[in-house]
This record gives C-alpha cells, structure tokens and sequence, in this order.
C-alpha cells in the first residue's frame, strides 16, 4: 500500500500536467482570430471566424466571398444579370426560369412582403429607379415630377403579382420590376452564415456595414455589435448577440439625396410613391437575416403609428425606432438587450409593448 502511494501521486501529476496541455491546446484554439474585409455585394463585409486553424479560416472566408459575389452578380438591381433579365422578361409580358436561390428569395420576399401589408414591397424597382437610386451613388438633382410618381403608384406594382412556379417566375402585372435592396443584405448573410456552418466553422461573425449575423460566441463572451447613431459619430447602444442571432439597421442617413435644404431618403412608401421621413433608423433584432431586413425596411414605411403591428405580423419582437426628432422607441424584448455606450442612451427610451390579437396575415405560398 505505502509503496503504491508515490506511482499514484505520479500518475495524478501525470494526468494534471496532460489536462493543462489540453486545456492550454483549447484556449489557444479559442484564441485563434481571422479577420478579413471583403469588398462584395457593392459594399464591405467583415468576416471574422474564431477557434479555427488560418487554413480552414482562410478556405472558408474565400467560399462566403465568392458566394456574396456571384449573388451580388445575380440579383442586382441595375446591372445585367439574372434578376436584369427577369425585369426585362416581367416587363415584356413573359416568364422566365431562373436558378433555384433567386426563386427561394423571391418566394421569402413575396411573403415578407405580404406579412408587411405590402410597406416592404420589392416589386417597386420602377419607382426607386425613378427616384434615381438605381445607381451607385446618390441622385442629384431635382425629385422627379409628380405625374410620373403617380403614374408608377397607380400600375400597383405588388410582390403578390408574381407568380413562382418551381424556379419558373411570371408576373400577371407588367409593372414589377423587382429591386431587392430592402432585404438582399440580410438573404444573403443568410446563406453565407449557412455555407459556413456547413464548412463547419462555429464562432463567426459577418458584418455588412453594422448589418450583423453571429454563429456562436466570441471565445468565452458574446459577439458584441454597435447600433449607430444616426445624428452624430457613435453608437446609440450597443447589443450581445446569442449564437445565431442577427441584428440589421435601415438608416436613411447614408443613402439620401438633398435638393432645395429638402433630404429624400432611398426608402419609399409603396403606397404614396414617395421617400418615407418620419423614421431615420429602425433595427432589428432576430435569428433570420432576411427577415430582419425586411422588416426594417417596413418599419420604416409604418412610421410612428402603427409600426408595432406590422413587427407582430412579419413575426420580429426585438425593434429599436429613432425618429427625425431624436426620440428613441423600443419594444420590452429589444429594451432588455439594449446596453449604453458610455453613461447613458443619447435620450430616454420609450418602450411600446408589442399589442396582442394582431390577427396572423394568410400568406402562404
Ligand atoms: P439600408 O440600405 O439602410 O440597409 P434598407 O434595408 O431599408 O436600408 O434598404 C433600402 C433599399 O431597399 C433601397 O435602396 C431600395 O433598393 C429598396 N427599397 C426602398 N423602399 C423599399 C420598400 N418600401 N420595400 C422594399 N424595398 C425598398
Ligand atoms: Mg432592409
């Protein structure tokens, strides 16, 4: 017995010093950061991956860039390409088969946009282009004439006009023309979030100009994402995303227009033909990127009035709205995440409970 003693303590060193190298192996894993900037989808995307080996890193952030590529290539709005082509064919009065992923968002985008009552509506490229936001920089120059506005609105152009059969798309009305800037940001980091997932990368984050997807956590804390300030340089809050969580901003302080001191945001009310103002920033938070950025384009065509039973009907709870006045209004789930930066909020918060009983819209398939 007292000679079994000293091999025992050795043993117990032993696997002490094993566990320690492979908790010591594991730290350094987590520790392990590879961050790069993409210039895709006509703006920038920071892709950080962590826990992985720089080659698996490097492999799997080369795969998002070359998908957010070949979807910027697809479905832009004003350059040739796929969806280029289906205008043209919607216009002409024809259908055409295109691939597999353009009809899966134009599905989801059909029924987001019934779920909004048609205040997303992507089928509204006609009047974006007339607003001459159908370029890479913002229009100048005077807003385009009345008559004109009013002619597109009275066509009703409507997601609920297409017809999606398999990958085969019509439109029973010629006055589609489909641009899906509201919400191709949050699709797309759907799908590039999926592809990494499938190449088995668990903790990343993708970041589209302040619009975010997570997968897991950042080492052994959540990812942290800013909100900015649509007044001054900073944030307005910042957020710890949970694994698989998204959060997307519609801001109207980048993408604008100024003629005669009047400011023309790139958000338009389907309904009136016109840029919306009430609202410079909507955000939301959620788990499915398209959704999300839908539905902040949607809030922002609510308005004050209203906004909450659109974010019960597109099914999101977490909304943060910033009015052109600087009012700050939340929802209870959105206010619980929400973190100041610095002291305190840029001004109090508002929190407006999401009411019960807004009956679901039927939009199915
Ligand atoms: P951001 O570019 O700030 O993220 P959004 O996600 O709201 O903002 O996207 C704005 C883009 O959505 C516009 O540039 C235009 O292409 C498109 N768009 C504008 N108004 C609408 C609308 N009512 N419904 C759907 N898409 C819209
Ligand atoms: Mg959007």
């Amino acid at each position: 017995m007292t000679e079994r003693r000293p091999k025992l303590v050795a043993l117990g060193l032993v696997l002490v010093c094993v566990l320690a190298v492979l908790w010591a192996a594991r730290a350094s894993r987590q520790d392990r950061v590879h961050r790069e900037t993409l210039y895709v989808f006509g703006t920038l995307v920071e892709v950080e991956i962590r826990g992985e080996d720089t080659d698996r890193a490097q492999a799997a952030t080369a795969a998002v860039g070359r998908l957010l590529q070949s979807l910027h290539e697809d479905w832009h709005a004003w350059r040739p390409g796929l969806l280029g082509d289906l205008n043209t064919a919607i216009a002409e009065g024809r259908g055409l088969t295109v691939d597999d992923r353009l009809a899966g968002v134009l599905r989801d985008g059909r029924r987001l946009s019934c779920e909004s009552g048609g205040l997303f509506d992507p089928a509204i490229g006609g009047l974006i282009g007339l607003w001459g936001f159908h370029a890479d920089t913002p229009p100048t120059g005077a807003p385009p004439s009345a008559d004109r506005v009013a002619a597109l609105v009275a066509a009703r152009p409507r997601m609920t006009d297409l017809r999606i059969d398999g990958a085969r798309i019509s439109s029973t009305n010629p006055a589609v023309q489909l641009d899906l800037g509201g919400f191709a940001k949050g699709a797309a980091l759907d799908l590039a979030a999926a592809e990494l997932q499938a190449m088995g990368i668990e903790n990343a984050v993708l970041n589209a100009g302040g619009d975010v997807n997570v997968l897991g956590t950042h080492g052994d804390r959540p990812w942290r994402v800013a909100i900015r300030d649509p007044f001054v340089w900073g944030a307005v809050a910042a957020i710890a995303l949970r694994p698989g969580e998204v959060l997307y901003t519609s801001g109207n302080y980048e993408r604008y227009f100024e003629h005669e001191g009047e400011r023309f945001a790139h958000i338009i009310d389907p309904r009136t033909g016109y840029p919306v103002r009430e609202i410079v920033s909507v955000s939301v938070l959620d788990t499915n990127g398209a959704r999300a950025d839908a539905a902040a384009t949607a809030l922002s065509v609510a308005g004050t009035q209203g906004w909450a039973e659109v974010a019960v009907a597109m099914g999101v709870q977490g909304v943060l709205m910033i009015t052109d006045s600087g009012a700050l209004l939340a929802t209870p789930q959105m206010m619980q995440r929400l973190e100041p930066v610095g002291d305190a909020f840029p001004a109090p918060v508002e929190v407006v409970p999401l009411p019960a009983g807004v009956p679901a819209p039927s939009c199915g398939e």
